[in-house]
């Protein structure tokens, strides 16, 4: 169907547009090695992470949800000397993966990996005053997506970018009746994002090589 011409143009961008580079291929090879899944973003997704990260000239990025840090090495690489990636991620496993793939990347004094389930460390993190962040992703569990958005409101500065991932999901998140927590996740997530008056938004929908998906992009006044 639809995916065989989606992945075709995708190759066809990442081949003419994201130079080759074997460190992040090498990444993404260790991850599928390791048993990670492979929900990492596309090339192309990367690549835009890490174009907004230059435009804003973040100095400060915030990320929930590592993996195996393939996202985390694309914005670390987009920010100046002494910039800074704070990582949070859940899982023991996917959190040494990551730091072991950042290591390799050699963005190892850029990037900081908190081991934690998000909602727990993000407290410790307004606490130890590594805030605000110029910019925050947001791509861990999308039922807590309500929540990171009230923390990433709380953490971030005035005119900070805020993404958010996985928004579209196949086109369910505009059926209300979803029995997905996920889907219900993001729907609360946008609606939240309708009544904040403290944050203005669009979303992309996106095609390519991890389906039918898209993005949340705001900046916060
Ligand atoms: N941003 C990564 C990338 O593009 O390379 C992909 C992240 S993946 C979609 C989501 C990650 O969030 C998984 O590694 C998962 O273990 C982690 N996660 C799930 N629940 C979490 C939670 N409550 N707190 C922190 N991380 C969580």
């Amino acid at each position: 169907g639809n995916d065989l011409i989606w992945n075709e143009v995708d190759e066809y961008f990442i081949d003419k547009l994201i130079p080759f580079d074997s460190t992040l291929e090498r990444v993404l090879h260790v991850n599928k090695e390791a048993g990670l899944p492979e929900i990492d973003v596309a090339p192309t997704q990367g690549k835009l992470l890490y174009l907004l990260a230059k435009i804003k000239g973040a100095k400060n990025v915030l990320e929930i949800g590592t993996l195996g840090g393939y996202s985390t090495i694309w914005l670390a690489r987009a920010l100046p000397e002494k910039g800074k990636v704070y990582t949070l991620e859940a899982e023991e496993e996917h959190a040494k993966i990551a730091e072991r793939n950042i290591r390799q990347a050699g963005c190892q004094d850029k990037v900081e990996v908190i081991v934690g389930k998000a909602l727990e460390t993000l407290p410790n993190i307004k606490e130890r005053v590594i805030a605000p962040f110029d910019l925050i992703f947001i791509d861990a569990d999308k039922p807590n997506n309500p929540h990171y958005l009230k923390w990433a409101l709380e953490l971030a500065m005035p005119g900070a970018i805020i993404i958010a991932d996985n928004v579209v999901r196949d086109g369910e998140v505009i059926n209300e009746t979803s029995k997905d927590e996920r889907v219900q996740g993001i729907r609360k997530f946008i609606s939240l994002l309708e009544s904040e008056p403290r944050i203005e938004s669009t979303a992309l929908q996106t095609v390519g090589s991890k389906g039918y998906d898209g993005f949340v992009i705001s900046v916060v006044k």
